[in-house]
């Protein structure tokens, strides 16, 4: 069997007066799980956790996208000048999936945003915007007007960690395509890559769960890069894993 990897959506506010506004989420990554032998579920936003505990049951995995900010009342602060555009209704949708799936030992791959939102969902907190709050900080935001492949600093893995396995290299050239970064690191999580600034850019679990998170947008880079091909193959294949142990 297929193993489903759940994505939770964005919310598209309403574009006229009768709209209820939408429930999206980017071709790019739906793309990526089924190159890498995945089957893609995008989940709506709702405020109902019926619905989202029943669409949690059918998932093997859960891939937590890019986006806009996370509210940081979620980490205990009231908002910087600088922050950005958020997202209530899916703030609320993520944090209870990632919340379960930390609990149950779902994997879970967070891409930009998404592994912020791991780490808030573990208690951790965020830079709300790095060029305001990490003076010494490289530029991390290249967009709108760069591709989004482009490779805009390098990352250092930790060696002993779960992703420098995966993709079998310390060092990296990656995309860069966010203003926000983890800064104060959830339980139960660690850093397994920075930027030379010193910036998180990869964390994952301490335990044998597979929870990673790049900062990066590994999806942006399946075409050039390979070993970004291996990250989505292998959390598709632990999705596949956590399935089979689900039914002995
Ligand atoms: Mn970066």
């Amino acid at each position: 069997m297929v193993p489903i990897v759940g994505i939770p959506c964005a919310f598209q506010a309403p574009q006229d007066k009768q709209g209820r506004g939408a429930s999206v989420v980017s071709q790019s990554y739906l793309r990526a799980l089924e190159m890498a032998g995945g089957a893609p579920m995008p989940i709506p936003i709702t405020s109902q956790e019926d619905t989202l505990r029943a669409l949690y049951g059918r998932i093997d995995g859960l891939l937590l996208a890019g986006g806009v900010d996370i509210d940081p009342s979620h980490y205990g602060e009231s908002p910087h000048p600088a922050l950005g555009e958020v997202d209530e209704r899916r703030d609320w949708v993520e944090l209870a999936l990632t919340r379960w799936a930390l609990a149950d030992g779902l994997p879970v791959l967070g891409i930009c945003r998404g592994i912020q939102t791991l780490n808030v969902a573990a208690g951790g907190s965020l830079w709300q915007d790095i060029a305001a709050q990490v003076p010494d900080a490289l530029r991390h935001p290249y967009y709108p007007n760069y591709p989004y492949n482009r490779l805009s600093h390098s990352a250092r893995l930790e060696p002993d960690s779960r992703l420098a396995k995966i993709l079998g290299d310390l060092e990296l050239e990656v995309n860069s395509l966010h203003h926000q970064a983890a800064r104060d690191v959830g339980k139960g999580l660690r850093v397994t890559a920075r930027s030379p600034d010193g910036i998180i850019e990869g964390l994952e679990s301490q335990d044998e769960a597979w929870v990673i998170g790049v900062q990066w947008h590994p999806e942006w880079l399946i075409d050039d890069d390979l070993r970004m091909r291996r990250l989505f193959e292998a959390f598709v294949a632990a999705g596949e894993a956590h399935r089979g142990g689900k039914k002995t």
